[in-house]
């Protein structure tokens, strides 16, 4: 099967979170059960640092963009790591720049022009590559115009119309709402301003035409899938949602283990795996002291409790905030490595000054850092207050690092709680998005830490536990035959 897959961040590339990481390892998993898989996404500023020895395809593509003109793009093509070719879409006014999707003051005035260019860009490339896929495989509402370009600008081209189409919602809550102007200023069918089809209380939503128009629809995890078909968790688009219910599937994402493996991660002080963990008491003491905290024996006693996130409200971060003296109360030490909402930037500062013998934050992106926080620490902490999937619960299982989750999304598929299933428990489950609840749980593992046995149980139990690719890559080429024949 020939399958393209379609994103606007890919690692090692461009990363702004998972979305990143599930389109830089999926591909191996498709390639090694012998598809044939290419990815494309855009040429941003820092692909140039990432990547040598890039091959130009193509000099110039118009692509029409209504009144915005025609605008230019350049093709080129890599090789990622493990074969599978990439292609990069280069258009200097659009990407070349220094964040993925806008600065801290918010995002860029013109994405809806950048993520229209994009998919546009991509379908014109195909005629130039003279490679026409059996299936697009879209990510994310910056992709979500392919189907839609397809089904309208493209859909009498025979060369175009027998590709299917899968659209995977990695995160519902970034849409992509933008102004009804926008049709004619990037020449967009104006039929598309229908209730129906893209229209969206007065505006353009172009994740809805992503589920409109795509053949099948996917998110992350079986209990994400179902969670936004309600009004709670749906961001407001659980009713159209629901008009697509039959061709609404959940696939939980993997993880890769040759990028994500304590006996061979070359970031973190000493390696170590579940047969032998010493090393592990070695990265706690390196990263204890690295930041800054104590490492006495009775620092090393003390549990290490780790966060890596985007700093959004999504993270339940605010739960942290009230529960942070509380947690230093029962003993443990917290580190913090994100970046994101200015409040929490504020606010996370102004507590590792008060809090400053037990309480670390690092307000940066640092892929190095975070390998150290998932290997050293005790425990990860993360209280969502929905999580399509979390790579982060997933990671810090292979590291030794007992996840402390909320029960919903892909944290309520992949943590086994080990309140209720003694002998098969990998992390501490909590239900409500509270700061009591999530206390609660942590105080659990408190305990349980002190149990140097069971705890050593759990740990091991949880490197053990698989969440690699290649389940996930079966279930995927399973949807893409169902869209294919479903065209
Ligand atoms: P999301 O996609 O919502 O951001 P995930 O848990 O699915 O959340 O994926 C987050 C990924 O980004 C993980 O690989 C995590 O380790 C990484 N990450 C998040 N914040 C940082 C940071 N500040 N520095 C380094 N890595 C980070």
């Amino acid at each position: 099967m020939k399958i393209l897959l379609v994103s606007s961040e890919v690692y090692p590339y461009a990363k702004v979170g998972g979305l990143a990481d599930v389109v830089g390892s999926l591909p191996f998993a498709l390639s090694k059960l012998g598809h044939d898989v290419r990815v494309v996404m855009p040429k941003y500023k820092e692909v140039e640092d990432k990547i040598v020895g890039l091959e130009k395809v193509d000099d110039l593509l118009k692509i029409y963009m209504g009144n915005s003109g025609i605008m230019e793009a350049k093709i080129y093509e890599g090789i990622m790591s493990q074969g599978v070719p990439i292609y990069f879409i280069e258009n200097n006014q659009y990407f070349y720049r220094d964040q993925i999707y806008g600065t801290k003051e918010g995002d860029y005035p013109d994405n809806a022009h950048r993520f229209t260019f994009f998919p546009r860009a991509i379908l014109m490339m195909l005629r130039k590559l003279e490679w026409f896929p059996n299936v697009i495989h879209c990510n994310d509402f910056h992709t979500a115009l392919v189907p839609v370009l397809l089904k309208t600008e493209f859909k009498d081209n025979p060369l175009y119309n027998r590709i299917a189409t899968i659209f995977t919602i990695h995160n519902l809550a970034y849409q992509g709402i933008f102004s009804r102007d926008l049709l004619d200023e990037v020449g967009l069918d104006k039929n598309l301003y229908s209730i129906d089809k893209m229209e969206y209380w007065g505006k353009l939503n172009f994740m809805k035409g992503g589920i409109i128009f795509s053949e099948k629809i996917n998110t992350v995890s079986p209990t994400y899938s179902k969670e936004i078909l309600t009004p709670e968790y749906g961001c407001g688009l659980d009713g159209v949602l629901r008009t697509r219910e039959k061709d609404l599937f959940g696939i939980i994402n993997g993880i890769d283990y040759t990028q994500w493996n304590p006996e061979t991660d070359r970031s973190i002080k000493k390696r170590y795996s579940n047969k032998n963990l010493k090393g592990k008491i070695k990265c706690k003491k390196a990263l204890l002291i690295e930041q800054g905290l104590k490492s006495s024996r009775l620092s090393m006693q003390a549990p290490l409790i780790g966060i890596i996130s985007r700093l959004a409200d999504q993270k339940g971060l605010d739960l942290v905030e009230k529960a942070m003296e509380k947690i230093i109360n029962l003993g443990a030490n917290l580190i913090i490595l994100g970046t994101g909402n200015a409040y929490y930037h504020k606010v996370f500062e102004k507590m590792s000054y008060k809090f400053k013998e037990n309480f670390k934050v690092n307000l940066k992106f640092d892929s190095k850092l975070a390998r150290k926080i998932y290997a050293g620490c005790d425990m990860f902490l993360m209280p969502s207050r929905f999580e399509p999937c979390g790579l982060g619960q997933m990671i810090s299982l292979k590291y030794g690092t007992i996840p402390i989750v909320r029960k919903t999304g892909g944290l309520a598929d992949t943590v086994i709680n080990c309140d209720k299933h003694i002998g098969r428990g990998t992390g501490f489950v909590f239900k409500e998005a509270s700061s009591k609840d999530m206390l609660s749980a942590t105080k659990r593992a408190i305990g349980v830490f002190k149990d140097k046995k069971r705890w050593d149980r759990i740990v091991r139990r949880a490197m053990e536990q698989d969440f690699s690719w290649d389940n996930s890559a079966k279930e995927y080429v399973k949807l893409y035959n169902e869209a294919i024949s479903s065209k």
